[in-house]
């Protein structure tokens, strides 16, 4: 009875978990159409129209010989188990779907999800310096923590910092990795993915594209073997979920799935469900924000309390600007946006990242890398952008009786 119980369940849950992998070959789908239906393909076919939420952290098997088998080929080469998972930090099918989708997305074979974007990177760092490739090069400025997780060597890697076209110079034989953000976090500036890509040769490069999202910008086609989103921003969308995902070849995905196995910074299910659920909506929200965000910035560019601007080439709803004023009374008075860190969300958020966002790395190296102390970074949401030119304007207040040669010039 108990076998036969087993081969039933086991037959089930095997259909439904590889229906996420697996959907039928067809013809390749546009970025919108991909949104909304990668990793949901079966679900019409098993009379389901939103996803579900699996939470077990256990799954059953009377067969504890095939477990020995589906164990020993996990330990091999990483590859996502056949069949329904064996214990929850081994996979998930909730967040198989986010992964499938994601890497869909992204134009990679793979996808691995992770609890929170530093998550992801600590895992590709740590699956290069297991093979003994400690050493990584790194184009600055980059998210704060990650600068700071690289700088301090946290977990055994060795940086050089260098800019893009120094890198070809600073590979060593045992450099496991190059590292860019593009547009980079805080600044916006952008690196030729191609011409890096190119520079690194056989070294894999990282491209963290969590600012472009794979609406503006897609880095597996200009040659990034790694891409790696902080999911919590514009994946999620909603300022409600935190989460990290790399999309990559099937190779580098196994390796990646053994080490968040044997180390744990998993996504929980929940998660993968509103990442999957944000996805649907990415390139419609992203769309929308960065109209509104080109158009505040060539508001602020001709503003005379404002210095400077960055709006990346390829747009995007990020700005930075850099004010006459001092950048505190700013934060201080806006109204309308919220005065936080993080990005990517819905509503408007802007912050300081000389005090918030950036302020681990030191002081020297963050203004060298381009993040002056009056920068202001912010993110653009989907309010109307009448509402949002007011706020911001009453908030960089009337504090600046400049002269004509100090008007703002937007550099790209
Ligand atoms: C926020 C962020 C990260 C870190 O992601 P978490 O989800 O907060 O861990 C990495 N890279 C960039 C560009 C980010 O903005």
């Amino acid at each position: 009875m108990f076998t036969l119980r087993s081969m039933d369940s086991a037959s089930a849950s095997t259909h439904a978990y590889d229906g996420v992998r697996r959907p039928a070959s067809r013809a390749p789908r546009a970025l919108a159409t991909e949104a909304v239906h990668a990793g949901r393909d079966d679900l019409a076919r098993q009379g389901l129209h939103a996803p579900p939420i699996d939470l077990s952290t256990t799954y059953p098997s009377f067969d504890s010989r095939a477990e020995a088998a589906r164990i020993d080929a996990f330990a091999a080469t990483g590859a996502e188990p056949e069949g329904p998972p064996v214990y929850g930090r081994l996979g998930n099918p909730t967040v198989a779907r986010f992964e499938t989708a994601l890497a869909r997305l992204e134009g990679a074979e793979s996808a691995v999800a992770f609890a929170s974007g530093m998550a992801a990177l600590s895992a590709v760092l740590l699956a290069r310096a297991s093979t003994g490739l400690r050493h990584v090069v790194a184009v600055r400025p980059l998210y704060g923590c990650s600068d700071h997780l690289l700088t301090a060597g946290l977990l055994g890697s060795e940086v050089t910092w260098t800019d893009p076209a120094g890198i070809a110079d600073a590979l060593r034989p045992d450099t496991g990795l190059v590292m860019v953000e593009s547009p980079a976090n805080p600044t916006l500036a952008e690196v030729d993915l191609r011409a890096v890509a190119h520079a690194c040769g056989s070294v894999p490069l990282l491209a963290d594209n969590t600012f472009a999202t794979p609406v503006l910008q897609r880095p597996a086609e200009s040659g990034a073997r790694l891409v790696l989103h902080s999911a919590t921003k514009y994946l999620g969308g909603h300022g409600d979920v935190l989460g990290g995902v790399v999309a990559c070849d099937e190779e580098f995905a196994g390796r990646l799935r053994q080490i968040r196995f044997a180390t744990g910074g998993v996504l929980h299910p929940l998660a993968g469900y509103l990442l999957l659920r944000g996805l649907s909506t990415l390139p419609v929200r992203v769309r929308a924000a960065s109209a509104t965000a080109a158009e505040l910035a060539r508001r602020l560019a001709a503003d005379p309390r404002v210095a400077r601007v960055h709006y990346p080439r390829i747009g995007g709803a990020m700005i930075a600007f850099e004010v006459h004023g001092d950048p505190h009374e700013v934060i201080a008075g806006v109204r309308l946006v919220t005065p936080a860190v993080s990005l990517g969300s819905v509503d408007t958020l802007i912050q300081h990242p000389a005090s918030i966002s950036h302020r681990i790395v030191d002081a020297q190296e963050r203004r060298g890398a381009g993040v002056s102390d009056r920068l202001l970074r912010l993110s653009v949401g989907l309010e109307d952008v009448e509402d949002l030119w007011e706020d911001l304007s009453g908030a960089l207040g009337a504090d600046a009786a400049l002269t004509s040669s100090d008007r703002g010039a937007v550099t790209v």
